[in-house]
């Protein structure tokens, strides 16, 4: 009988495994749960979502174009500026919004009001 063991890697903030080191080392950059990437933003009732036309560029037949696209982005109100998650900051997928600011969520926040879910 031959028996080969096979390493299986787990993610230390959620349930992913895998058994390729790069795979898994990417997962955990990337990992909603990682504490790198957890916000106060994503639980704050001044984060309220707001539709915006941004620049977004689009790459058809090889050329490269940049048009404007209505989207929805988080805003915060207290600060008055969009802001963007640390996992779209390292996909470096951010909306650029002409004549305002779109900031990576902080890691801390004094403005923080926790989102009231008794009043449903
Ligand atoms: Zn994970």
């Amino acid at each position: 009988m031959k028996q080969k063991t096979k390493e299986t890697l787990y993610c230390p903030y959620c349930d992913f495994r895998s058994k390729q080191k790069a795979k898994m080392l990417k997962h955990i950059h990337f990992c909603q749960y990682n504490p790198e990437n957890i916000r106060p933003c994503l639980s704050c009732n001044n984060n309220t979502p707001k539709m915006v036309a941004a620049n977004v560029v689009l790459c058809i037949a090889g050329n490269r174009m940049t048009i404007k696209h209505n989207v929805e982005l988080p805003y915060c109100t207290k600060n008055k500026i969009f802001i963007h998650t640390p996992i779209d900051a390292k996909k470096a997928n951010i909306y650029k919004i002409e004549g305002e600011q779109n900031n990576e969520m902080p890691t801390k926040c004094r403005k923080y009001k926790l989102v009231d879910n008794t009043q449903i």
